[in-house]
């Protein structure tokens, strides 16, 4: 059976390795097929590219697009994303912007609390400046020893509802499944169980991402507990969705698995490379 693991993140957005260190860990792990999916950005797509073909390992260029889906923030996995498609490069440069002067409002919220300096902290960490988010005052707070390791951040302060969090607008899901349908990708929903909605939510979220054009969710992913996977298995079977595998990764030491580690798929599920010809 192929290794594919369609769901990994790099410097580009708030990775810890390179394009290129990512790919390269992938190859020697055995994977055969590798998606970058960095958040709202496909920068880093063309080294990966280069990569991929010294490495003799498939390169699927992807991207992870931020969403507001009523008050609650969804991410959408593109596939087989074209980077050069004028509705995605534009759609993602206009998500981005704002990344910034949201990050001055979180370091605001977090001096209220009485930890200063963390807007120029967080931003000396994000190698692409673009591209600044909650993992970069995460790994911030861990290094000024705020907290013990990167979930505290998010559990004690950046996690929705704790008091460091800042609402932001990002694309519609209408817009991000189209600028990914647009260019010829697949949409996938990313890691449905992390959004914790109640089945009535879950199911209008479900019916609405179809509805629009999204074909696949991710079932196998490092952003769910493996308890979670025979849940999103039956709703994936239930909603005619095709499946998804990826371990979005971020980096040695942060992540649950390595690309390539996690359990395959069930064979009741179609997986969304099925039709995918090299
Ligand atoms: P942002 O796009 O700036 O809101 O950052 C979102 C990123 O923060 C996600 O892609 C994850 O890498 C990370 N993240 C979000 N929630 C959590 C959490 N509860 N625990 C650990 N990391 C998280
Ligand atoms: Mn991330
Ligand atoms: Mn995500
Ligand atoms: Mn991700």
């Amino acid at each position: 059976m192929d290794n594919y693991d369609l769901h990994n993140h790099s410097t580009r957005s708030d990775g810890l390795l390179s394009p290129t260190e990512l790919i390269e860990l992938a190859a020697r792990l055995g994977v055969d097929a590798i998606a970058l999916t960095d958040h709202d950005t496909t920068d880093g797509l063309e080294e990966a590219d280069c990569a991929a073909r010294r490495a003799g390992i498939q390169l699927v260029p992807g991207v992870e697009i931020s969403v507001s889906w009523g008050d609650t923030t969804l991410h959408v996995v593109g596939l087989r994303v074209d980077p050069r498609a004028k509705s995605l490069a534009e759609g993602l440069e206009r998500i981005r912007t704002g990344r910034n002067a949201r990050a001055e409002r979180i370091a605001e919220e977090l001096a209220k609390l009485g930890i200063e300096g963390t807007f120029a902290g967080a931003y000396a960490l994000a190698k692409n400046k673009q591209m600044l988010g909650r993992t970069h005052f995460a790994r911030h707070l861990v290094e000024i020893g705020a907290v013990k390791d990167i979930q505290a951040a998010f559990d004690k302060y950046l996690a929705k509802g704790k008091p460091a969090y800042v609402s932001h607008r990002w694309a519609s899901l209408e817009d991000a499944v189209r600028w990914i349908t647009e260019g010829g990708g697949v949409a996938v929903l990313a890691h449905p169980g992390r959004y914790r909605l109640k089945p009535m939510m879950r199911d209008e979220m479900l019916g609405d991402f179809k509805r629009l054009g999204g074909e696949a969710i991710e079932v196998v992913t490092g952003s769910h507990r493996p308890e979670e996977y025979p849940a999103w298995q039956r709703l994936a079977i239930e909603h005619g969705f095709l499946a998804s595998r990826g371990a979005d990764y971020h980096g040695p030491g942060e992540s649950p698995a390595e690309p390539g580690a996690l359990p395959h798929l069930h064979d009741s599920l179609t997986p969304v490379w099925h039709n995918w010809v090299q």
